[in-house]
C-alpha cells in the first residue's frame, strides 16, 4: 500500500538571513527538498504559535516579554520582528506537524531552537519549546507521547516543563555537557551521557525501549552529536545515518505517529552552512523513504 508524501512544515519566515545557524539553516535544507534531492516531500507553511498556544508551554510574563519588549534578547539575537516571526513561524511548525502526523502517519518541521527553553526562561539559542507544544497538541488525540531528544545536548528545557506530566516519556541521549536533567520517574524518563561513540547506538536502543509503549513520538533529531557538526569524536556519519534509519523503523513497526525536528546542527567542526543542511536532510531523507 502506498503511503501520502511526506509533508514537512516550512516557512521563508522560519530562515534569517545573516544569523546562527538555528536560524538560518532551514531555508537551505528547504532549497534541498525542493530541488527533489529527499525525494517526494511536500513542503508546507504551518500558522504561527498563538500567545494562547505558548501560555501552555511557559509564564504568561515570559511570553509577554519575548512577544512585546523589543529591547528584548531572543536567544539567537535582540528582539526584531523577523526573528521573532521565525521563532513563532518554526514553533508552530511543530503543531501542524503533529496534525499533519495524526492524519498521516508522519510530519517534520525544519525548526530548531526547541529544548533548551524552559517554562520561564529561554536558553542555549532555544526561545520557546515547540517539543513541549507538541506534546500537548498529540495528547489532544492519544494517550502517551514520546520525546526523544537524539541532539548532542540534554533537553534540560523539555524535562523543565514535561517532567511532571504523567503522559510525556522523555529518552535523552547527549554527548555533551550543557544542560542536563535528572530522571526522577524511572517509567518515564531514560537519560544517559554517552562515554564512548561505539557504545552510542545501543544507548538509542535504550532510549527507544523507555518509549516502547507511547502513542506518538517526537523526534528531536539534531545532527551536532556528529563528530564534524560539533558532536563527539567517533561519532562518524555512517552512526548518523544508521541512527535516523532506526528510529524510523522503530516507529514504523509500532504504527504510531511520528514527527522531527531539526534540532542542532553547526559549522563549528568546520562543516559549511550546506553542509549542516546535507546531514539535516538525512533526516527528511529516512522519513519520506
Ligand atoms: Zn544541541
Amino acid at each position: 500500500m502506498s503511503q501520502p508524501p511526506l509533508t514537512v512544515f516550512y516557512s521563508p519566515a522560519y530562515a534569517v538571513d545573516g544569523k546562527m545557524e538555528t536560524v538560518s539553516k532551514s531555508k537551505l535544507v528547504a532549497g534541498l527538498i525542493e530541488s527533489g534531492a529527499a525525494g517526494e516531500v511536500r513542503l508546507e507553511a504551518p500558522k504561527p504559535a498563538t500567545r494562547r498556544e505558548l501560555e501552555l508551554i511557559h509564564e504568561a510574563e515570559y511570553v509577554r516579554h519575548t512577544l512585546e519588549d523589543k529591547g528584548a534578547f531572543l536567544e539567537v539575537g535582540p528582539w526584531s520582528r523577523p526573528l521573532l516571526d521565525s521563532i513563532l513561524a518554526s514553533t508552530g511548525g511543530m503543531r501542524d506537524a503533529v496534525k499533519e502526523a495524526l492524519k498521516n502517519g508522519r510530519s517534520g518541521s525544519l525548526s530548531s531552537g526547541l529544548h533548551h527553553a524552559r517554562r520561564n526562561s529561554g536558553n542555549g539559542f532555544c526561545q520557546f519549546n515547540g517539543l513541549a507544544l507538541a506534546a500537548l497538541e498529540a495528547l489532544k488525540k492519544v494517550k502517551t507521547v514520546g520525546i526523544l531528544d537524539l541532539d548532542a545536548h540534554a533537553g534540560g528545557g523539555t524535562f523543565d516543563i514535561l517532567g511532571d506530566h504523567p503522559q510525556v516519556y522523555l529518552a535523552d541521549v547527549t554527548v555533551s555537557s550543557f544542560d542536563s536533567w535528572e530522571p526522577t520517574d524511572k517509567n518515564r524518563h531514560f537519560y544517559v551521557d554517552v562515554e564512548k561513540p561505539k557504545a552510542y547506538l545501543g544507548h538509542v536502543e535504550d532510549a527507544l525501549l523507555t518509549l516502547e509503549r507511547v502513542d506518538f513520538l517526537i523526534y528531536n533529531a539534531g545532527m551536532d552529536t556528529y563528530e564534524k557538526a560539533g558532536g563527539m569524536k567517533g561519532i562518524t556519519k555512517e552512526i548518523i545515518l544508521q541512527r535516523e534509519k532506526r528510529v524510523v523503523e522503530w516507529a514504523r513497526a509500532r504504527k504510531i505517529p511520528h514527527i522531527f525536528a531539526l534540532a542542532g546542527g553547526y559549522k563549528w567542526g568546520g562543516l559549511t552552512l550546506e553542509q549542516v543542511a546535507e546531514l539535516h536532510l538525512e533526516t527528511v531523507k529516512a522519513f519520506a523513504a
